[in-house]
């Protein structure tokens, strides 16, 4: 659906997609939920812009984004790549709940070339709050779309235009809810996005679990997870990579029966590594094959094994454009 207008065709065009989230809600007999449209988001800015920028407005969802599904992920890639094929657009922005703002973001980094700026945003207080930080965020996510300074997916927030890889919300209600543990600035980053003429596998359907560790976690929580299809697996160990002996057992089985399996950790910050011995401990995991996720926490490392798995590439190769230098 195409709520958008056109200004002067001498300015440069950026495509905004809506999605919903607290950026588009209000408060309702039902509580928070989002009902603006792409276009009354975009409403409050228009003048300001209106001397710079040619506004395409379309509103594609209207959902909490922990409502997210792999079938709406794969309709959210489809509309950037649709807008990347146009040669008039020169930035676009997605307006986007908080809650899965990194797993949209890591979809789209590895679904989408970095032909231009794919800035992502939303807001920590709802459009009808006196405070709503939307306004201030959506100001900066045109920005950002409309800068030389940025190829592929950022996510302008609080006055920062983050790296999609590595992104992490970090703060239920502070208004700076995000970090990225890459600089703010720098080269576009490098892509194996499938070109925008291909088609794209659908995401739907892959099921990868994240099977987070604890003292003593049984190994029963993977057993269940394999034995209900999961493809692949992502786990959220302690420290910089350890599981108890249990669920050490739990990732070996997984393995024989050839499931990938990634590591990542509950710790929000810090790299994995594969260094401490014994049962289950990170040397023994990258022994059978366990791919450590580098600076990825859960959530990223998920979408990049279900999109390896829907591309039919090896999950190393992804975890490999994220590499330092790389
Ligand atoms: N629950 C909301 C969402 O993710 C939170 C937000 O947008 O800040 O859609």
């Amino acid at each position: 659906m195409c709520d958008g207008s056109l200004r002067s065709p001498s300015f440069p065009l950026v495509r905004v997609l809506s999605t919903g989230g607290t950026i588009a809600s209000t408060h309702t007999s039902r509580g928070l939920v989002p009902t603006l449209s792409g276009e009354e988001l975009l409403a409050p800015l228009r003048e300001e812009f209106a001397d710079r920028l040619r506004l395409d407005v379309r509103s594609v969802r209207h959902l909490d984004s922990s409502s997210m599904s792999a079938a709406d992920l794969d309709d959210l890639a489809a509309h950037v790549r649709e807008a990347l094929a146009d040669p008039d657009i020169s930035g676009i922005v997605l307006t986007h709940g908080t809650d899965s703002m990194e797993e949209t973001a890591m979809a789209l980094h590895l679904l989408c070339p970095p032909r231009m700026p794919i800035i992502l945003t939303g807001a920590m207080l709802p459009a009808d709050s006196p405070a709503a930080d939307g306004p201030q965020n959506l100001r900066l996510a045109l920005r950002c779309a409309s800068s030389p300074d940025y190829r592929g997916v950022r996510v302008a927030f609080a006055g920062h235009c983050l790296p999609a890889w590595g992104l992490l919300k970090t703060d239920t209600h502070a208004a700076e809810s995000f970090a990225s543990p890459l600089p703010r600035t720098g080269r576009p980053p490098r892509s194996l996005a499938p070109d925008v003429a291909a088609p794209l596998p659908s995401l739907a359907g892959i099921e990868v679990p994240i099977i987070t560790a604890y003292p003593g976690a049984p190994r029963s929580l993977i057993e269940s997870v394999l034995d209900a299809g999961a493809r692949g697996l992502v786990i959220e160990a302690m420290g910089a990579g350890n599981v108890g002996p249990e669920l050490g057992e739990g990732i070996a089985a997984a393995r024989e029966r050839g499931v990938p399996v990634v590591l990542s950790s509950r710790v929000p910050f810090g790299e994995i590594a594969t260094t401490y011995g014994g049962a289950g401990g990170g040397a023994e995991l990258a022994e059978l094959g366990v791919l450590g996720s580098g600076v990825l926490r859960a959530p990223q490392a998920r979408i990049l094994l279900i999109v390896a798995l829907a591309l039919g590439r090896e999950p190393a190769e992804l975890l490999a454009l994220g590499e330092p230098g790389a």
